[in-house]
């Protein structure tokens, strides 16, 4: 029992270790209905060759036992960090077929190498299909937002988005989505100080802990 007892929340590590060596897969496009993407893409890492795919894997696991800790239960979209895919169409479907109460992908950026900071893509609406998620996943974008500034002390990006918040209508995930969503960009991997954090197991278990912070605000109030 926990707090979060009875919530089902999904999480999305981005990416996946086998995903370069399988372009043929990958590469496959599919439809995220503004327009055609990739499957899934390869990620980026740090310039010391920290893979996105192993950071976004990492901070899943955490994630994962801090939601858990507070009686959560947790279904992820990978079950390692050596296989390709899924499609970011089956990573949504995770979430929309079980109704999870929230989702959370979780990802790193490849910005330039002098932007600094986190932020967080919220979906815009795209009619018929996430309508009643939009102002839902902005709230839990504010909640993560909020925590993941005060937790982890990195700021909101200083290259794009506004506040820390990014509202996207080109990415698969989020506009295909029917429950409650958001993708949060750690920090920039291209970025020397950014690296240097993401890349630390310390500062990824306030990374997950901030993000599990932001989850239970949001959770114990979800409705708008
Ligand atoms: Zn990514």
């Amino acid at each position: 029992m926990g707090v979060l007892s009875g919530k089902v929340v999904v999480i999305d590590p981005g990416h996946n270790g086998g995903n370069a060596e399988h372009p043929e897969i990958v590469n496959k496009k599919v439809d995220v209905i503004t327009k055609k993407k990739p499957c899934d893409t390869t990620g980026t890492e740090t310039d010391d060759g920290y893979a996105e795919h192993a950071f976004n894997w990492d901070v899943a696991q955490r994630l994962t036992e801090a939601l858990e800790s507070q009686g959560a239960e947790v279904v992820l979209t990978r079950d390692g960090d050596d296989g390709v895919g899924p499609c970011i169409t089956d990573r949504a479907a995770t979430a929309n077929d079980i109704d999870a109460d929230a989702a959370v992908s979780i990802h790193a950026d490849g910005g330039s190498s002098d932007g600094h900071g986190f932020h967080i893509m919220e979906p815009v609406r795209i009619k018929g299909h996430n309508d009643k998620v939009v102002k839902p996943s902005h709230k839990l974008a504010v909640a993560i937002r909020d925590a993941y500034e005060e937790g982890t002390g990195l700021p909101p990006a200083d290259y794009i988005g506004e506040d820390g918040l990014n509202p996207r209508d080109d990415m698969g995930g989020l506009n295909l989505t029917t429950v409650p969503k958001v993708m949060v960009e750690c920090g920039n991997m291209r970025h020397s100080g950014d690296a240097e954090k993401l890349s630390d197991g310390d500062f990824r278990q306030r990374i997950a802990d901030s993000i599990a912070t932001g989850l239970t605000t949001y959770l114990a109030a979800p409705a708008v």
